[in-house]
């Protein structure tokens, strides 16, 4: 497969990785690597307690839904 964004360009890259939220494929100039933390809980006996796993999961996102994520997300619209 190849990056989407680099063939609207007419150019040619080789995908990397494939956007979670369109399924496209980016090559490494156009994916923008975000990084979740993850949680995970222990329940010792009382409420549970929360605890942050070391290992944030990647996840790929391509140019153009990273810009929506940019645009929307702190203004709420
Ligand atoms: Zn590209
Ligand atoms: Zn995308």
């Amino acid at each position: 497969m190849n990056c989407y964004d680099c063939t609207v360009a007419s150019t040619t890259s080789a995908a990397v990785a494939v956007c979670m939220e369109c399924g496209r494929g980016v090559c490494m100039d156009h994916a923008s690597v975000i990084k979740v933390p993850a949680f995970y809980e222990v329940s010792a006996g009382m409420a549970p307690v929360r605890r942050r796993c070391r290992l944030d999961r990647r996840r790929v996102h391509c140019g153009e839904c990273q810009a929506a994520v940019d645009c929307c997300d702190s203004t709420g619209g």
